[in-house]
């Protein structure tokens, strides 16, 4: 199979073995982000560069897209970063490629790849939360991926959890990404070594200055025992734990899964959600496991290929 995942600045493919395994990857692909006609030739360069290495064509191509996809006719509804309405994009990839081609959005492929062959397997009832630069999530619930009424369902990273607290890049304010998403934890980091340029001398010598900072400077100067560093990721615990209890309760999952950027930088966050929900969720939710994802930065390509390959009506087509 293969998959292909499309975000705001690049393509990837990949062809993808039964097991998940990715058995030959394209590299990345930049784009211009310049409208989907240039958009589509650089994701058909992405998937040539698989398929040229493949044995025949591909049964089916899945393809993750960071967007509102309504996966049944394989249009991408909305696409913010993209700046794409209405892409007919399975069709417009199958008039360039000799395949089936399926479109989902990248959280759902994600837990789509965890669920059936990562972290997820077993169990009929999970969910995922994808923490990166924003914050992601998607539900499995008795045994369906769902999608909601407009393929939104499962935005936890703006659900507010502080009342009346920082802008998000969404309408609210107080979301959840706006306190744990990678660009809000590069923010909070800038904000606290302004405030306090003692303190905070050690995370801009290691990033170059303030507004270089990002998330990953944190978590690096705080595995070197700074002192800021350390308050700041005691207070992200938090904020991610007061997220984590609500989604659990909300969607009673039997094993929340914890992926993205973020928590492969920082797998001590599993114990701290998992303690959290254990002591703070209402008795019938708080027995649920937390398990790190088993797919990092591939997990939507594979996810995407999963789909393709449990999907063998040819959606660009009916
Ligand atoms: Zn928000």
């Amino acid at each position: 199979m293969l998959g292909i995942d499309l975000g705001a600045t690049k393509v990837v493919s990949g062809l993808v073995a039964r097991d998940g395994t990715v058995v030959h990857h394209s590299g990345r692909h930049l784009h211009a982000n310049d409208g989907p006609g240039g958009v589509i030739r650089s994701l058909v360069r992405s998937a040539r560069a698989c398929l040229d290495e493949s044995d025949g064509p591909p049964a089916a191509i899945g393809v993750s897209v960071a967007a509102q996809v309504d996966p049944r006719t394989g249009t991408v509804v909305h696409a913010p970063n993209l700046g794409w309405r209405d892409v007919p994009l399975a069709r417009r990839v199958a008039e360039e490629l000799d395949g089936t081609v399926h479109v989902l959005n990248d959280a759902r492929a994600a837990t789509l790849a965890e669920w059936r062959l990562g972290a997820g397997r077993g169990t009929g009832n999970l969910f995922c939360l994808v923490l990166g630069t924003g914050v992601g999530g998607s539900a499995v619930v008795d045994d369906r991926l769902l999608e909601g009424g407009s393929h939104a369902l499962g935005e936890v990273g703006h659900t507010t959890i502080v009342v009346g607290g920082r802008k998000c890049h969404c309408p609210n304010w107080g979301c959840f990404e706006a306190y744990v998403g990678g660009w809000a934890i590069a923010e909070r980091t800038q904000e606290a070594v302004r405030a306090d340029p003692t303190g905070g001398r050690a995370l801009v010598e290691r990033a170059g200055s303030p507004e270089m900072i990002t998330a990953h400077t944190l978590f690096a100067s705080y595995r070197a025992g700074d002192a800021l560093a350390g308050r700041l990721v005691r207070e992200t615990e938090r904020f991610l734990a007061d997220g984590a209890v609500s989604i659990v309760n909300a969607f009673n999952p039997s094993r929340l899964i914890l992926g993205g950027g973020l928590v492969a930088g920082m797998p001590e966050f599993v114990p701290v959600v998992e303690s959290a929900i254990r002591a703070r969720c209402q008795p019938p939710a708080a027995g649920a496991e937390v398990a790190l994802a088993r797919f990092g930065e591939d997990a939507s390509l594979i996810g995407a290929a999963e789909f393709a390959r449990r999907h063998g009506m040819p959606s660009a087509h009916r």
